[in-house]
C-alpha cells in the first residue's frame, strides 16, 4: 500500500531540511561556513491541476504539464493524472545576505553573488536528494531542469521563456504572485530561489488564497497603485511600469561579472544583481497592502 500524502510530505519536507542543513547548502565563501539559503518553505499542486493547461495560453503553447514532463521522461510508464503532483520548494536569502544586500544601490552585495553563484548547486542538490529518497521508496520523480529538451527559448509575451519554470510551478502549487518586477512573492517574500520536483504520488494540495487570474494579488502596485520601489532600484531601467526588460536585466548581469571578479576572485564567472529583491517591501514578506491617498479619495476615505 502506498503512503498517505500527508505523511509523503512530512517525509520530504524533513529529507529537504536535513539536505539545507548539510554542506549542501554552502555559500562556498572560503573565509566563513555560511549557508547560501535559509529555511525553506514548500507548496504542494496536483498535475490534474487545470492551472497547468492556463500555462500554455499565458506563457507558452510549449509548456510543459506536469503529465507532459512526466511522459517525456517516463515513456512507457502507465500513470494515473490524479496521483502526479508537483512539489515546489522556495529558498530565501539568509538574514545576513539580506542585510549586505539592502545596502547596495549600484551592484550587488557579496552575500548576495555567493548564494547567486551557487544556487544551481544548492537548487539541484536539494531536488536530487529528494529524488533519490523517492527512489529508495520505489517512487518514480523526476527533475524539471534535467529533462533533455528543457530549453530557453525566445517568446512573443516574456522575452524569453522555458518549457517549465519554477515559479510558475509555485503559483500554481499556492506559493505566491507575481510582482511588477516579475519574482513570485511568497510568505517569505521574493528574494528567494526555487525549485521543484515532479512526482508519480499523490501529496496534500496547498490550497491558493487568490485566484489564477488575479496573478499580481499581493504586488502593491497591482493591489493599491502604490509602491513601484523595484522600479526605483533597477539601476538600468529594466522594471517599468510595463513590467520586466529581461533583455535589459540579462545583459546588466553580465557586467557584474568583471567586479565580482575583482573582489572575490573565487567566483570565476559568476554574475548577478537582485536589486529590485532587497530594500522593498516584498522582500521578505507578502507586504500589507496600502491604499493610496488618490485611491481612497476616489473613494471617499
Ligand atoms: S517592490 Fe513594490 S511594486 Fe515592486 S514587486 Fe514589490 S510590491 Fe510590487
Ligand atoms: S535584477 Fe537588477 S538589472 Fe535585473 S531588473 Fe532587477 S534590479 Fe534591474
Amino acid at each position: 500500500m502506498g503512503l498517505e500524502p500527508e505523511s509523503l510530505a512530512v517525509q520530504l519536507e524533513e529529507l529537504a531540511k536535513e539536505f539545507m542543513d548539510s554542506p549542501g547548502n554552502f555559500n562556498g565563501n572560503p573565509a566563513a561556513q555560511e549557508k547560501a539559503f535559509a529555511a525553506p518553505i514548500f507548496g504542494y499542486a496536483q498535475g490534474s491541476d487545470p492551472v497547468w493547461g492556463t500555462f500554455k495560453k499565458s506563457v507558452d503553447p510549449d509548456y510543459l504539464t506536469p503529465l507532459e514532463a512526466f511522459n517525456s521522461e517516463y515513456p512507457n510508464t502507465p500513470v494515473v493524472l490524479d496521483h502526479i503532483s508537483v512539489m515546489v520548494f522556495v529558498l530565501p536569502q539568509t538574514e545576513k545576505t539580506m542585510k549586505e544586500q539592502n545596502k547596495a544601490t549600484k551592484i550587488l552585495s557579496e552575500g548576495w553573488a555567493r548564494s547567486r553563484g551557487s544556487h544551481q548547486r544548492v537548487v539541484d542538490g536539494l531536488a536530487l536528494h529528494l529524488k533519490k529518497n523517492l527512489d529508495l521508496m520505489g517512487i518514480l520523480s523526476l527533475v524539471p531542469d534535467h529533462l533533455e529538451d528543457w530549453k530557453v527559448f525566445p517568446s512573443a509575451s516574456f522575452q524569453l521563456t522555458s518549457k517549465w519554470s519554477h515559479r510558475h510551478a509555485g503559483f500554481a502549487a499556492g506559493l505566491g504572485t507575481f510582482g511588477l518586477c516579475d519574482g513570485l512573492i511568497t510568505k517569505v517574500g521574493k528574494a528567494h530561489r526555487m525549485g521543484s520536483i515532479i512526482i508519480n504520488h499523490p501529496l496534500p494540495v496547498t490550497v491558493r488564497d487568490y485566484e489564477v487570474d488575479d496573478y499580481q494579488k499581493y504586488c502593491l502596485y497591482f493591489n493599491s497603485g502604490t509602491c513601484g520601489l523595484c522600479i526605483k532600484r533597477c539601476p538600468v531601467g529594466a522594471v517599468t511600469a510595463q513590467g520586466h526588460n529581461k533583455h535589459l536585466c540579462s545583459d546588466f548581469l553580465k557586467t557584474s561579472i568583471p567586479y565580482i571578479e575583482a573582489n572575490w576572485p573565487d567566483m570565476t564567472g559568476t554574475y548577478g544583481c537582485g536589486l529590485c529583491q532587497s530594500k522593498v517591501p516584498c522582500a521578505t514578506k507578502i507586504p500589507p497592502v496600502r491604499v493610496s491617498k488618490k485611491a481612497a479619495a476616489a473613494c471617499g476615505g
